[in-house]
């Protein structure tokens, strides 16, 4: 049952999975979290993705902005 092909999953090189971003992934979501968010991921299958640091603030950004509409309007 050993892919001896299969790519190793480096824990200490994580990448972030989201699409044409090489940076290195600081944290891990589910899936269904960040989908709204970003919709271009390396490969869109998988449970978990791993987020850098710049895509992180966008998601927390968001997550943010989402909870707390009226409290605080995104400036433009
Ligand atoms: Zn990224």
């Amino acid at each position: 049952m050993v892919h001896r092909n299969a790519p190793v999953m480096d824990k200490k090189d994580k990448k972030c999975d989201v699409k044409d971003c090489e940076n290195e992934a600081v944290r891990s979501f589910s899936m269904s979290n960040v989908k709204d968010i970003f919709s271009n991921f390396k490969d869109g299958n998988v449970k978990h993705v791993n987020l850098c640091k710049e895509h992180y603030k966008v998601y927390h950004k968001k997550t943010k902005e989402d909870r707390k509409l009226d409290h605080l309007r995104w400036a433009h």
